[in-house]
C-alpha cells in the first residue's frame, strides 16, 4: 500500500465572476488549467453581501457538468430545464448542462454567512450534445459518517459503507466533505486510476510525503500523485477539506468561457447557437423570473 503523496499544490487566486462576485479559484487558473476530468473549482464565500448580492444572472453552459455544494447561506437557481429552487446549507446540486442550459445562480446569506463550492466536471464527447439532466439533494439526504474526531459527508461515491447520493455516471466521481479534529487522521483507499485532489477550506492538514509538500494549508488545492491510499492528519487547529476524485476522460479539451467542447469548431458552433437562441434545445423553455 502506497500513500498517495502531493504532486502539485495551487494557492487560490481571487477572480471576479458573474455580476462582480469574488470567488477563490484554484483549478482552472494558469497554474492548473484543468485536471482531467475536472475543469474548474471555485470556492465562494463572504460575510459581506455587497460582494455577491448581484449573483450570477442568466448565463449559458454547454459540454460539461456543474456540481454546487453549499456550506452556509443558500443559492436561488432557475434554469431552462424548468428547475427552480433554493439550494440550502449542506445541500448539493448536480447539473449536466450537456447540449445547453441557461440558468441563474443567486447566492444569499443566512445569519451573515454564505459559503460554498462549484466544481466543473467534463463530459466525454459522446455525452456533450445529449439532453441536460439535473439532481438536487438537501442536507438531510447526504450521508454522514461520524467517528472519533471525524465527520465525513458523502456527497458522491463510497466511504465506510455509505454511498453518496450524487450519481455522476461518466467519471466514477468521489466527493467527500471531511472534518477532522486536532490529532485525528483520515484514510481512504483510492486507486491511481482515479485522479483526485484535496482542497482545504478550514485549518490545515499534514500528509506523509517523500517528495511533495507535507503541509496542506488553508485555501490550497493539492493534486494527489499516484498510489493506493489517501492518508493525512489534521493540523493543530483541525482541518476541513473536500476530497474529489474521478476517472480521466482522456480527450482534447477546448474551453471558451462557459462552453467546453473537444474542438474549436464545436466552440464556434456553441457561440453561434447561443447568439441565435438555439443553445437550449428540445422542450427546455426558460421560465420568466418573477
Ligand atoms: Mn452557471
Amino acid at each position: 500500500m502506497t500513500i498517495r503523496p502531493i504532486q502539485q499544490q495551487i494557492n487560490a487566486i481571487a477572480v471576479s465572476e458573474g455580476a462582480g462576485v469574488t470567488v477563490h479559484r484554484t483549478l482552472g487558473t494558469p497554474a492548473l488549467k484543468n485536471l482531467d476530468p475536472f475543469l474548474m473549482l471555485d470556492h465562494f464565500g463572504s460575510d459581506d453581501p455587497e460582494q455577491y448580492i448581484a449573483g450570477f444572472p442568466d448565463h449559458p453552459h454547454r459540454g460539461f457538468v456543474t456540481l454546487t455544494y453549499m456550506l452556509d447561506g443558500h443559492l436561488e437557481h432557475r434554469d431552462s430545464m424548468g428547475n427552480r429552487g433554493d439550494l440550502r446549507a449542506g445541500g448539493a446540486q448536480w447539473m449536466k448542462a450537456a447540449s445547453g442550459v441557461i440558468h441563474s445562480e443567486m447566492p444569499k446569506q443566512s445569519n451573515g454567512l454564505m459559503r460554498g463550492f462549484q466544481l466543473w466536471i467534463n463530459l466525454p464527447a459522446a455525452e456533450k450534445m445529449r439532453d441536460p439532466a439535473y439532481q438536487e439533494f438537501g442536507s438531510e439526504a447526504i450521508p454522514e459518517v461520524v467517528g472519533e474526531g471525524t465527520c465525513v459527508r458523502v456527497l458522491s461515491g463510497d466511504y465506510a459503507g455509505q454511498h453518496g447520493v450524487i450519481d455522476d455516471p461518466h467519471t466514477d466521481l468521489r466527493y467527500l466533505d471531511v472534518s477532522l479534529q486536532p490529532g485525528s487522521e483520515f484514510r481512504l483507499p483510492l486507486a491511481s486510476a482515479l485522479r483526485g485532489f484535496i482542497y482545504v477550506f478550514e485549518g490545515e492538514a499534514l500528509i506523509g510525503s517523500l517528495n511533495g509538500p507535507p503541509l496542506l494549508p488553508q485555501h490550497s488545492l493539492s493534486v494527489l500523485a499516484e498510489g493506493d491510499v489517501v492518508q493525512l492528519e489534521a493540523g493543530a487547529a483541525g482541518v476541513r477539506f473536500i476530497l474529489v476524485a474521478g476517472r480521466p476522460i482522456g480527450e482534447a479539451v477546448v474551453q471558451y468561457g462557459p462552453f467546453v467542447m473537444n474542438t474549436r469548431d464545436e466552440i464556434e458552433q456553441a457561440m453561434r447557437d447561443y447568439r441565435d437562441g438555439k443553445l437550449v434545445r428540445a422542450k427546455a423553455v426558460l421560465k420568466a423570473i418573477d
